[in-house]
């Protein structure tokens, strides 16, 4: 079945990208490969298709490659979660610590209902700073985090501790 695919087998490290002593993994071959995309996105479902999720917000723009494909899978929608003045109507912004400095996202405020059932997604998770940004937006929304998915997680660089006492999902672990 098209969820046994080992996804390991579909990313490439890249040894000392962007810098020195740092191991990018490129899952754009995952995203590349029918039945590896299939796979990742029916796995990805898998994790989450008991939580009730009304909705998953991804930030740009790699939260966008997989978040819509499973909020369809899921029956849910999906939230856009964009870089400052990308959004026509009202938003309501959160800013996070990067290694060097702050950015900040923003989402359609009206969009979101309180009590909304919501998933935070995104592709690869690091420190966490991305992931719990959407956490604290969904919560300022009145909104309830049922769970964080990604599809690879750095497992040394602490993340799933910085995103407690939200449940993390990964389908791929590096540590
Ligand atoms: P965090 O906010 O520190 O958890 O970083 C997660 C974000 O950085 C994700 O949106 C990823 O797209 C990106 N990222 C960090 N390291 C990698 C990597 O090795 N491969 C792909 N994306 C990465």
């Amino acid at each position: 079945p098209a969820d046994a695919l080992d996804l390991r087998a579909h990313i490439v490290d890249l040894p000392d990208h962007p810098e020195p002593g740092v191991i990018f993994r490129d899952i754009t071959p995952v995203l590349a490969h029918p039945e590896a995309l299939a796979s990742a996105v029916d796995q990805l479902t898998a994790l989450t298709a008991e939580l009730g999720v009304e909705r998953v917000i991804a930030a740009e723009a790699r939260g966008f490659l997989l978040g819509p494909a499973l909020a369809r899978e899921l029956g849910a929608g999906f939230l856009l979660a964009r870089k400052p003045g990308k959004l026509p109507r009202e938003t309501i912004a959160v800013s996070y610590e990067l290694e060097y400095g702050t950015d900040h996202l923003e989402v359609h405020a009206d969009l979101l209902p309180p009590g909304t059932r919501v998933l935070v997604h995104d592709d690869l998770l690091a420190t966490g700073g991305t992931a719990g940004a959407l956490c604290s937006l969904v919560e300022r929304l009145g909104g309830e985090v049922v769970a964080c998915s990604f599809l690879v997680e750095l497992g040394f660089l602490g993340g799933r501790a910085a995103l407690a006492p939200h449940d993390v999902h990964a389908l791929v672990r590096y540590d």
